[in-house]
């Protein structure tokens, strides 16, 4: 069973760590540079991405997280996990850092302020029928590279109304990353992909 690491910086990481095992990998929370080295692939959980990019720094993972993700590992964030994992991030705060992995540009806090959050039932490629998806002040991929697939878009709800989807999901390689928290509902779905993902890499 492959090991997977949880940052443990801000957000749901004990959910994280849950549905990592009921997909069938064994989870430990990762908030050294020593503990990073072990683990065979890293699920970045939701939060300020801000905050934890400033945590990051003052856990001096920052740099150790940059190069592992550049050697392939495998990795997965949710909401602002997606956000770090970007090459760009328009909306941010002048001292947001990009870990990087991902060849897209993401809006943060995209649906407005004023749809602080929601849920809407998604396709979502690789997995059969729905996934729920809870958006909380969620991003949204603006701009996407050639290399990555797009896995889920939304549209219908504030921000993107029905004739525009929005992107929600993308992978690239061993980077898999979505706007919304699968670690929020039962499903495990999403999470078994992942494991997935790092079962091939290794
Ligand atoms: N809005 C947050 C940010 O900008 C992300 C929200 C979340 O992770 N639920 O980092």
């Amino acid at each position: 069973e492959p090991l997977i690491g949880v940052l443990a910086m801000q957000g749901a990481v004990r959910e994280h760590v849950a549905m990592l095992e009921a997909a069938g990998a064994r989870a430990v929370p990762v908030r050294r540079a020593g503990e990073l080295s072990e683990v065979d692939g890293l699920v970045l959980p939701g939060g300020e991405s801000t905050t934890m990019s400033r945590l990051l720094e003052s856990f001096e993972l920052l740099e150790p997280l940059k190069a592992r993700v550049a050697e392939g590992m495998p990795a997965f964030g949710s909401c602002a996990g997606m956000i770090l994992l970007a090459r760009q991030t328009l909306d941010g705060r002048p001292d947001q850092q990009q870990i990087g992995g991902l060849d897209v540009v993401v809006r943060r806090n995209a649906f407005g302020r004023q749809v602080d959050s929601f849920e809407a039932d998604l396709d979502f490629a690789g997995v059969d029928g729905e996934v729920r998806a809870v958006f909380i002040r969620a991003p949204w991929v603006e701009k996407a590279g050639d290399g990555v697939d797009v896995l889920a878009t939304v549209s219908g709800v504030p921000g993107a109304e029905e004739d525009t989807a929005r992107i929600v999901a993308v992978r690239q390689g061993a980077v898999l990353a979505t706007a919304f928290h699968p670690e929020l509902t039962p499903d495990v779905r999403v999470h078994r992909l992942f494991v997935d993902l790092v079962r091939k890499a290794a």
